[in-house]
């Protein structure tokens, strides 16, 4: 079976995590500061427990008036929105661009009023969004700029790392959980402007050690298990038997394997996951060191199979890097049945991501904020992942492209 997913995690990444309670002292230094900085340069840079810990954190820091209106892109990932919600703001759907599945700039102006406080830009599967459009409309309207870079470690505009441009107050958040690009068991991080940096306290993290023990340790297995010669008997059954034992239930392992899609009644916990541990940084380095060999791997294979897909006249491609240098960490292309042709890649050992993100302006549990967002929306219905991972081999990626056009050449498709 192809994984959805697999990590570019070599032995030593394992290593730093089992080597990690002998060596404690010796992890001390390089400081995460250091790691990071000469990516993300003149930002104050924070280790936090997860992503959405470091969103939490500056919409504390933030301390908006109740009924501040952010500004965010309704293709999204609902734990995102929920977390909004929960922090008595109010969330304005703004629609994305098809091409890049990031904020469209003409609606955002649209969508400004006084109430609006902060706007926060997605770098969906990595592609990175009109940045520069995006400042000059903070700018004009003096608004607070968040950038979401949990798929963006190493996507660029103007030949610099997103997340790190303009000089608009703000910050943004990377995510280094097992589905990511960057990967360390878990962890995040939130990037700061100078200002904003320096009035930032991270009160520390409480949980159990148990959990947190727990929490880390179940991240290190799923993600060998990610592995292509052990994923079709490993991840792939187990995700699915989560996903069973979840409907009576029993949600932590599906939590963990199989993370939900869409939760209703998600609510953000300050103290549910692990800290971030020293030995998350130093995997970070190692990673971040063959960074560059990762992404050109990962964009030599979604050339590939987009140069096969193209002729099909059912399917619709991304134009990726329509605004900088996309980093490939998710590929995705539209096509009229997503589900059906999620099933036939499956039957034919392509594993694969159908519904991930969604248009959240539709969403049941924020009925309160609902807009019509079509190209959210359309994505929400037409939009497949696949496979696109540095370790897919050229071979590979023809059999997913023949796979997807034999299904099409099929007239009932
Ligand atoms: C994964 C992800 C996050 C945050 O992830 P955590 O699980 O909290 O580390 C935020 N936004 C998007 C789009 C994501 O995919």
């Amino acid at each position: 079976m192809i994984p959805k997913h697999t990590t570019g995690l070599k032995g030593k990444d394992y290593s730093h995590y089992f080597l990690s309670p002998i060596l404690q002292a010796k992890y001390e230094r390089p400081t995460f500061q250091e790691i990071w900085e000469s990516y993300i340069p003149e930002r104050k840079l924070f280790p936090e427990p997860t992503g959405r810990h470091a969103l939490w954190h500056f919409l504390e820091l933030l301390n908006l008036e109740k009924g501040s209106e952010v500004l965010i892109q309704a293709y999204n990932f609902y734990v995102i929105v929920s977390l909004i919600v929960q922090k008595g703001l109010k969330p304005v759907f703004v629609d994305i661009e098809s091409d890049t599945l990031c904020i469209d700039t003409q609606d955002l102006k649209r969508k400004i009023t006084t109430k609006s406080k902060v706007i926060l830009v997605t770098h969906m599967f990595g592609n990175p969004s009109n940045v520069n459009e995006i400042i000059e409309i903070a700018k004009q309207n003096n608004l607070i700029l968040f950038e979401d870079c949990a798929h963006a470690v190493g996507t660029k505009h103007q030949d610099m790392q997103v997340s790190a441009i303009g000089n608009v107050p703000g910050g943004a958040l990377f995510s280094f959980g097992v589905m990511k690009s960057v990967n360390s068991f878990g962890g995040g991080m939130l990037v700061l402007t100078n200002e904003l940096g320096l009035a930032y306290k991270n009160n520390g993290h409480r949980v159990k050690p148990l959990t947190s023990f727990k929490d880390t340790f179940f991240r290190v297995f799923v993600s060998a298990f990610m592995n292509p010669k052990v994923y079709g008997w490993t991840l792939y059954p187990l995700s699915k038997f989560s996903v069973f034992i979840s409907k009576f239930g029993m949600e932590r392992l599906r939590n963990i394997v199989a993370p939900n899609k869409n939760a209703p009644r998600y609510q953000f916990a300050e103290n549910t996951r692990a800290p971030f541990k020293a030995f998350m940084k130093h995997m970070h380095k190692s990673q971040l060191a063959c960074m560059n060999e990762s992404i050109l791997k990962r964009k030599e294979i979604v050339e590939l199979i987009k140069t096969r897909l193209k002729p099909i006249k059912q399917i619709s491609l991304l134009n990726e890097s329509k605004h900088g240098d996309a980093n490939y960490s998710y590929f995705g292309i539209y096509v009229p049945d997503k589900f059906a042709l999620s099933a036939h890649l499956k039957k034919n050992g392509i594993d694969n991501e159908p519904a991930e993100y969604y248009d959240c302006s539709a969403l049941d549990q924020f009925s309160d904020y609902s807009a019509i967002c079509i190209n959210a929306k359309n994505a929400s219905e037409h939009l497949i992942r696949l496979p696109s991972y540095q370790a897919l081999t050229h071979t590979e990626a023809n059999f997913i492209s023949n796979t997807i056009i034999s299904y099409y050449s099929s007239k009932d498709n």
